[in-house]
């Protein structure tokens, strides 16, 4: 597979850092994960801006513009005769350099790579749902930067695996946040809840194709967070991202959701999604 690599494709054997690297030694880095569809990226805009954001808030200088980036992200996709369903990979990290924590000189440029490969969609979860657990959310106050600092999400997520369960959900003090790797939401009276777009949240692309969908559909969407004992009595949950599209949660914890099937506002955003996505195997 040919990957990008600063500004420039190479094929993915040749990538090589030296061992002092920021992103290894400090996770001193941002990424990003972009869906692809039939080989074109989904909420392409989005997913560029949001890394823009996140490198501005931390100080990270990306030797391109957005137009530039776009411009080689889809050469990697003609590249690689993209043509299934996938996702694009993309990381920045501050660079190669001496382990400081002060940033290295201007002179030390970031590394950078991006790739693709293909990624099913998951119809058995898409159609069926998932398990959830809930767990305390122990993470900085800044997951709105995309940060390649993923340990606690890494530890939530396997606990969840190994509860047989597909995603932990994030709570602060009984207020939910967001997952470990999704945005999550409560259905309750036709309406949607799901925890504001704050510092302490991914702000999340599909949620933001959500909201889209919820106006367009006439479906309340309230920036309202939810406590972890609201989950007991919601008639719906869900989660969203990149990845996992919009995924119907069927239990949390011991709790069973709407009777274990997914509900009828989440179908309906699945459907919206598909649309707007322009699948065609749809669910
Ligand atoms: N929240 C977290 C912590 C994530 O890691 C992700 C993405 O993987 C999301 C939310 C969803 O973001 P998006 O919809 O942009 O994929």
């Amino acid at each position: 597979p040919i990957i990008m690599t600063q500004s420039r494709f190479t094929h993915r054997e040749h990538l090589k850092y030296p061992f002092e690297e920021r992103g290894l030694q400090f996770g001193d880095g941002i990424y990003e994960v972009i869906r692809i569809y039939h080989g074109t990226y989904y909420l392409f805009e989005e997913h560029v801006d949001r890394l823009f954001r996140s490198a501005d808030a931390i100080k990270l200088k990306l030797p391109f513009n957005k137009e530039e980036l776009k411009k080689l992200l889809l050469e990697l996709l003609s590249r690689n005769e993209m043509k299934t369903d996938g996702k694009l990979y993309l990381q920045a990290t501050r660079g190669s350099a001496p382990r400081d924590h002060i940033f290295p000189g201007e002179d030390v440029l970031p590394n950078i790579y991006a790739y693709v490969q293909d990624l099913p969609r998951n119809l058995d979860s898409l159609t069926n749902g998932v398990k959830t657990i809930t767990q305390r959310d122990v993470r900085w106050e800044n997951c709105y930067i995309k940060s390649l600092n993923l340990l606690p999400n890494v530890l939530a997520k396997q606990e969840a695996k190994e509860n047989s369960c597909y995603e932990a959900i994030l709570h602060k003090d009984g207020t939910v946040t967001e997952c470990s790797s999704s945005n999550v939401y409560l259905v309750k009276d036709g309406k949607i809840f799901t925890h504001p777009a704050k510092n302490n949240i991914l702000h999340g692309c599909v949620r933001m194709a959500v909201e889209r969908f919820a106006k367009k559909h006439n479906i309340p969407f309230i920036e309202q967070a939810f406590q972890v004992s609201d989950m007991s009595s919601a008639d719906e949950i869900f989660l969203t991202s990149s990845t996992s599209e919009i995924l119907p949660i069927i239990q949390v914890d011991n709790t069973v959701v709407n009777d274990g099937k997914p509900g009828d506002i989440t179908r309906q955003l699945q459907t919206a999604y598909e649309k707007d996505a322009k699948i065609h195997q749809t669910i």
